[in-house]
């Protein structure tokens, strides 16, 4: 095929249904883009568009010609439930795109894999539906995914092949978009349509588990499944996923599958079963315990007066906004100021008004800060007298990991120093968490200066931070908040039970 023509839509939310719902603003304060505006984005110097976008583009664009059918692609900060009337307008500015637009050879769909909305729990199962209603069973369609995906069957069914990010933090997003680039081309070239053999375990192990680069069950089969495809040229795809356990559906779990050419999907059973077997062997490995909030002070303190001790990072990861926190409870800022811990810098706290009301003082005020005026779930009021020391936009480009050369923003921003302990706590309008030094350093704040950093993130912020501590002096603190890792303080209506860690007898195999 000398032109194919392929259509490209996308929807990046990560719900946790336990979070505020996800309304139309929080979309289109991040990013909702239809038609051509998102092949303009997708070729410009620097976008806001999920990084798989323009890794698509680029690659298609260096392998031959073709014409891409942007319909649309949206993108929202993690949070909850999808709002009524949202996901419907999403699928029928598909429909109308599609019906508009002629001849279609191939799909590319670019989603995260963990969106839910009000009207419908298995999102993108019902995107590929309404894609092969349209489109018939012999269009192409590949879609890559986020690591915390959840997958249906019926997403297995539907698509030709779907493809995972490998890391976490997640930095491979632009590679995988290359590789669904040079599959579908070469579906298109050869006809042949990958086969799946696809596995979901009783497994949703809470996401601090899940990271690639440590030694883990999770991290072993991820490579085990890139060694596989290297030795067998039939396989066409590995994948595993850890799963999204806060968005409460029966989708939710962690999933292996693997995706083979026509009559070698015996080799693809063969490799989704043995990682299965080797993860559920090893799945009391898929927990994590925390460090208690008088501990984590107690090190801050100490590593505060005894500067001969290493730099300390606290992970406020209950209250990542990455995985539907607010990004503004006070639990751990209270402590660490309350015990006087010296060095610390702490970021991002979310609260429009308390960062409004730095910009109304002026840099330099002497201010009574209150966060959290009106409590929110986990959000208790915080008082103190501060000093506006800077004051921003928000708006930056990310210079390390996840968010490298990408735009962010975290709406109008104040730094603000705490008198007695001298704590700098950086505050933000816009729920981001903080991955990346820059978000700091819109701020004025040398990183580098720091004895203490606390961030509102799970485990994105460790491909940016990894310059300031050794990932032993990372501590990850039991905070409360509406992502913590302590499964058993959720009351899960939606998923399929019995399933570990959750439940002691859950069973498989
Ligand atoms: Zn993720």
């Amino acid at each position: 095929m000398s032109r194919p023509r392929i259509a490209i839509l996308g929807l990046h939310l990560e719900v946790n249904a336990f979070s505020p719902p996800t309304t139309r603003h929080d979309f289109q304060q991040q990013s909702w883009a239809e038609g051509e505006e998102i092949t303009a984005q997708a070729r410009a110097a620097t976008s806001a568009l999920p990084a798989e976008i323009p890794g698509f583009y680029a690659r298609m664009d260096a392998t031959g010609e073709w014409e891409p059918v942007p319909l649309i692609l949206i993108t929202a900060p993690p949070g909850g439930i999808m709002a009524p009337g949202i996901f419907p307008e999403f699928l029928e500015i598909i429909q109308t795109g599609l019906a508009a637009a002629g001849r279609i050879d191939g799909v590319y769909v670019a989603s995260h894999g963990a969106s839910r909305a009000a009207e419908e729990a298995d999102t993108d199962g019902a995107v590929l539906q309404l894609l092969r209603d349209l489109l018939g069973p012999d269009v192409p369609i590949v879609g890559t995914l986020d690591l915390h995906c959840n997958v249906s069957d019926r997403q297995v069914e539907l698509a030709d092949l779907l493809i995972a990010y490998r890391t976490n933090p997640h930095v491979d997003m632009r590679e995988r978009a290359a590789e669904a680039a040079d599959a579908l081309r070469r579906i298109l070239e050869t006809g042949e349509r990958p086969e799946t053999h696809f596995i979901r375990l009783p497994l949703t192990p809470p996401t601090v588990t899940l990271l690639t680069a440590e030694e883990s069950p999770y991290a072993d089969a991820i490579r085990a499944g890139v060694l596989a495809r290297e030795e067998d040229p039939n396989l066409l795809g590995v994948s595993v996923t850890g799963g999204f356990v806060y968005t409460d559906i029966a989708k939710c779990g962690l999933c292996v599958w693997a995706s083979a050419r026509p009559g070698h999907v015996g080799a693809a059973v063969d490799v989704a079963e043995r990682l299965s077997n080797d993860i559920w062997q090893q799945r009391a490995a898929l927990s994590r315990s925390l460090t208690p909030i008088e501990e984590a002070v107690a090190a801050a303190v100490a590593v505060g007066t005894d500067t001969a001790l290493p730099r300390l990072i606290l992970a406020d990861v209950a209250d990542n906004p990455g995985g539907g926190g607010g990004g503004n409870t006070t639990a751990l800022l209270a402590a660490l100021h309350a015990a006087g811990a010296r060095g610390v810098v702490f970021g991002v706290l979310v609260d429009p008004d308390l960062a409004a009301a730095a910009h109304a003082a002026g840099q330099g005020a002497r201010i009574e800060a209150v966060a959290n005026a009106t409590p929110g779930p986990f959000a208790e009021t915080f008082r103190a007298t501060a000093h506006v020391r800077a004051l921003s936009d928000g708006a930056g480009i990310g210079r390390r990991g996840t968010l490298a050369g990408r735009a962010f923003s975290i709406g109008p921003a104040a730094l603000l120093e705490l008198e007695g302990s001298g704590l700098l706590l950086a505050v933000g309008s816009l729920r981001r968490q903080l991955l990346d030094p820059a978000m700091l350093e819109i701020l004025g704040v040398e990183v580098e200066a720091a004895r203490t950093i606390v961030v509102k993130s799970r485990g994105h912020f460790r491909a940016g931070f990894d310059i300031y501590a050794t990932p032993d002096r990372i501590l990850e603190v039991d905070a409360p908040g509406l992502v913590s890792p302590v499964l058993s303080r959720f009351d899960f209506r939606g998923l399929p039970r019995p399933v570990y860690p959750l439940d002691a007898e859950a069973s498989w195999g």
